[in-house]
């Protein structure tokens, strides 16, 4: 016998793309999601489906918005508490602030205790999904995978690989990468809500030799994916010209070494040319988009409109410690202000289809979450159109689900998010939720 719980509010989620199809919102303005064992059961009217199923307890989230978890698909933990590192574009930053705090995750301790407050940050920012990178060190993996498993988080995460050009001490080897991510490989990827992903930090940090290491695992463990950066800054592009001489491009340089492909996300691409752009479109690898970092390190603008047409999947990102929040409705914000830049207006249904479904079709999650089909996981997320006096005032006179919405993408944050329920359990409330 199944135990239902039911909560009572606006719900909203995707069909599809919405840009392309306004059938894919869906709407229902006094809705009731029905969630049995973690997963969905139904979504429908509350009329219906409450005279349906008189058993199933209710929580009353009437007044507020229901939308499925957000995914933010490319963070950093171990820079979880050098966020806002002051003056410095990218090599700089990385040399000045992010090796020393990496550094210290080499004691499981620091990890573990790290790996809690960012956990609990994703959730009270309303992410239930996320693609992390780790530190160096296996021991930052198996602190946040623990963690992470115990909460029953869906995480995607991978000890990075650097064997060049960062500090000796955080060095590993292309063999010693190899051999410590198989075997985090096999502890971790695909237990509980967990995937590993294989993650050099970026061309310049590894030889030749353990970029050729990383593909290889790869091609053994097709399941896992591949998370690196790529072009986010001009000094760094040159760098990678000069590293790999004979290479055409910063893309040509992954390519060469087998790591585009169809599970490849490569953070920021803001630099791209038009040939690279189709080269990642043909592999059909991700693009995880980044504003807040992109504009936070001065990095450029993510061109958007023309990364779409071109057919490549893109993923928002977060980016912290370079990003600036953990908010996915801050990200949507900053999405907004970078497109405005290049004349293109991101609409709200379509910023909200790239922070729920759009982001898990990217991470090839889209058959387990990302909106609200029966039978996926019921990770969802409580949004109050009145957590502060801003938003309160905005939306006093009445207003269409659409201009409720875009309200709420660029004022709203951790306030707004009221509840995040992850796998059907409450995971996260900023005031205990009122039964019916
Ligand atoms: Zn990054």
């Amino acid at each position: 016998m199944t135990t239902l719980h039911g909560y009572r509010g606006m719900l909203l989620d995707y069909a599809g793309d919405p840009s392309h199809n306004a059938d894919a919102v869906r709407l229902e303005p006094d809705g009731l999601l029905l969630v049995s064992d973690g997963k969905v059961f139904a979504r429908g009217s509350y009329s219906e489906l409450a005279a349906a199923h008189p058993e199933a307890p209710v929580v009353d989230y009437r007044g507020q918005l229901i939308v499925p978890g957000f995914i933010d698909g490319h963070v950093h933990y171990p820079q979880t508490d050098m966020i806002a590192a002051y003056g410095e574009q990218l090599l700089a930053w990385l040399e000045r602030y992010t090796f020393p705090a990496e550094r210290r995750f080499r004691d499981p301790a620091h990890a573990a205790e790290v790996a809690e407050v960012f956990l609990s940050e994703l959730v009270r920012h309303g992410t239930t999904t996320a693609l992390v990178l780790c530190s160096v060190h296996p021991e930052s993996v198996d602190a946040l995978a623990g963690a992470a498993l115990a909460r029953n988080q869906r995480l995607i995460l991978g000890k990075v690989w650097m064997d060049r050009n960062a500090p000796p001490d955080l060095c590993d080897t292309a063999e010693s990468a190899y051999a410590d991510s198989q075997r985090l490989i096999a502890r971790w990827h695909e237990r509980g809500r967990l995937r590993y992903a294989i993650t050099p930090r970026f061309a310049p940090s590894s030889t030749p030799a353990q970029l050729e290491a990383a593909a290889a695992l790869w091609r053994e463990h097709p399941t896992t994916y591949l998370h690196t950066h790529l072009s986010e800054n001009p000094a760094e592009i040159d760098w990678v010209l000069s590293l790999f001489p004979g290479r055409e491009s910063y893309t040509d340089v992954y390519d060469h070494y087998g790591l585009l492909t169809a599970k490849s996300i490569f953070a920021h691409g803001v630099h791209l040319s038009g040939a690279e752009v189709a080269r990642l479109a043909q592999a059909r690898s991700t693009l995880a988009f980044c504003p807040t970092a992109n504009l936070f390190l001065g990095s450029g603008l993510f061109r958007y409109p023309e990364i779409r047409e071109a057919g490549v999947s893109v993923v928002l990102g977060t980016d912290v410690g370079a990003g600036t929040t953990f908010s996915l409705l801050g990200t949507l914000s900053a999405a907004y202000q970078v497109l405005q830049l290049q004349r293109y207006c991101l609409s709200p249904h379509h910023g909200l289809f790239l922070a729920t479904l759009g982001g898990a079709a990217a991470l090839g999650l889209d058959d387990v979450v990302g909106n609200f089909e029966v039978g996926k996981e019921a990770d969802f997320v409580v949004l109050d159109f009145q957590s502060t006096p801003t938003l309160r005032r905005r939306l006093a006179a009445p207003a269409d689900v659409d201009e409720c919405l875009f309200a709420l993408i660029m004022l709203g944050d951790d306030r707004a998010v009221r509840a995040t329920y992850v796998a059907g359990s409450l995971a996260h409330a900023l005031t205990p939720p009122a039964g019916q």
